[in-house]
């Protein structure tokens, strides 16, 4: 089975002469991010020490982005966390609801310290390759195993794990009708920098609908990371077609009406950009059986959110975990497939409502927020919910919408139980 068209860079003719490694590696991954670098970490925490190649065409760590979640449960990198917030806000456009929850803080990790954690690691193990700047050209099955085609050089190795985005994934239509219903998260942030004190460092507001709606859901979120310096997230549920001058623009509009900030009264640091999936579609797994994707391209992403970093580590730490039974070829999506059917069921019906009533998403974020106990929140967003903190979310959800969207995504989760 060929990667080819699962690439999301040329996939076309080498730009340099393949040359062969002699090396035969046990376990190939393919992309040096979050969750390469977190199964490659999981595969030494579990004793591996067979050959493990990592292949990026990145050539240098950047702090690229910042990891926020719920610490609802330990990850070897919940230490490295330089912010945690037991307080946070939503503006659902008419009120704020402030939701407290010392129990479950939310925490924050810059990815420049995940990395040199993770990168750390691999110096003392003798036994993980880290090829930089080889973009993947190909990676298909072979009699043998999987031979991976980068720029630079051919890898032979027994299993891989893919975390390269399908380009398709991406720049599909934003919001889709065909079943069950696909959204993009599309986000654009800027860390900034003012001179005198705007920001509460106490209380990140997750979401902020307080924006123009005309394009589908549209919120702002910002992250408080001292009194003088936040980073301010531009995110649409919908649309792809905002160009990052909008949405520069449209930071600047926020700053101004929610601090009376003007141009030139604050400094940008830096700029971040993202597009997450949203679905509860089946993502391509297991790629033949010795190919599995991972991370975003495995599904990971948390379909009613978009939040993927706690799910990636579950994801990793389950498949390391697994190794042995991978050993056999078994495919293993059982090791990383995500979320329980309550979940897959929830979220395809939280989609489609959101589909079909876009207008709705404050007011269902805001009564979420607002009327349920926030511990129960935090432990569903994290799909570690009891029984009863689900009855709490759905009656505190408005009731005619989600109803019909039950109605209208019955097929999907029809089909949800039939495939399992
Ligand atoms: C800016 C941003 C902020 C985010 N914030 C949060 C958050 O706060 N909380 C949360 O839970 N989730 C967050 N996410 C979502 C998710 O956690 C991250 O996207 C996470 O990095 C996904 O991990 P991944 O390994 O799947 O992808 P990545 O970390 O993007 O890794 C994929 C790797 O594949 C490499 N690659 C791609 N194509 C090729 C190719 N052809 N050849 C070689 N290498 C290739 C890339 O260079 C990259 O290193 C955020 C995402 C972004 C983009």
């Amino acid at each position: 089975m060929r990667l080819k068209d699962l690439l999301t860079s040329r996939g076309g003719t080498p730009l340099l002469q393949p040359t062969l490694s002699n090396t035969t590696y046990r376990y190939m991954i393919l992309g040096a991010g979050c969750a390469g670098l977190s199964l490659a970490w999981n595969l030494l925490e579990a004793g591996i020490t067979d050959p493990i190649l990592i292949v990026d065409r990145r050539s240098s760590f950047e702090n690229d982005r910042t990891w926020c979640f719920w610490d609802i449960e330990p990850t070897p990198f919940s230490s490295l966390a330089t912010h945690s917030w037991s307080r946070w806000m939503i503006h659902d456009g008419d009120r704020e609801i402030i939701s407290e929850c010392p129990e479950y803080p939310y925490i924050r990790i810059r990815s420049a310290d995940f990395y040199r954690r993770v990168l750390d690691r691999f110096a003392s193990a003798s036994n993980v390759t880290l090829a930089l700047g080889q973009p993947v050209l190909e990676a298909s099955e072979t009699s043998q195993g999987v031979r991976v085609i980068t720029t630079k050089a051919n890898f032979e190795g027994l299993r891989a794990f893919n975390s390269m985005m399908p380009k398709s994934d991406v720049t599909t239509t934003a919001r889709t009708r065909r079943t069950p219903v696909s959204l993009l998260q599309h986000f654009f942030g800027q860390t900034i920098q003012v001179e005198h004190p705007v920001f509460d460092p106490a209380c990140p507001t997750l979401m902020d609908f307080r924006t123009p709606q005309t394009d589908g859901p549209h919120f702002v979120y910002v992250l408080p990371l001292s009194e003088t310096e936040a980073l301010v997230e531009n995110t649409y549920l919908f649309s792809l077609s905002v160009s990052k001058e909008r949405h520069r623009q449209e930071i600047g509009d926020y700053l101004g009406m929610r601090y009376g900030l003007t141009e030139g009264s604050y400094k940008v640091i830096e700029e971040e950009s993202g597009a997450i999936p949203m679905t509860t579609a089946k993502s391509r797994l297991a790629i033949g059986s010795r190919v599995t994707s991972i991370g975003l391209a495995g599904g990971a992403a948390r379909p009613s959110s978009g939040y993927a970093f706690l799910r990636i580590q579950r994801q990793t730490r389950g498949i390391a975990q697994g190794i042995t039974d991978l050993e056999s070829v078994a495919p293993a999506h059982e090791h990383s497939s995500l979320g329980g059917l309550k979940y897959q069921f929830l979220d395809t019906v939280f989609l489609q409502c959101l589909a079909d009533r876009p207008a709705l998403a404050s007011r269902i974020f805001g009564q979420m927020f607002d009327r349920a106990d926030s511990a129960a929140v935090v432990r569903f967003m994290g799909e570690r919910s009891t029984i009863i903190d689900d009855l709490r979310i759905v009656a505190a959800l408005p009731k005619l919408p989600f109803m019909a969207a039950a109605l209208n995504s019955c097929s999907d989760w029809f089909s949800l139980l039939v495939r399992r």
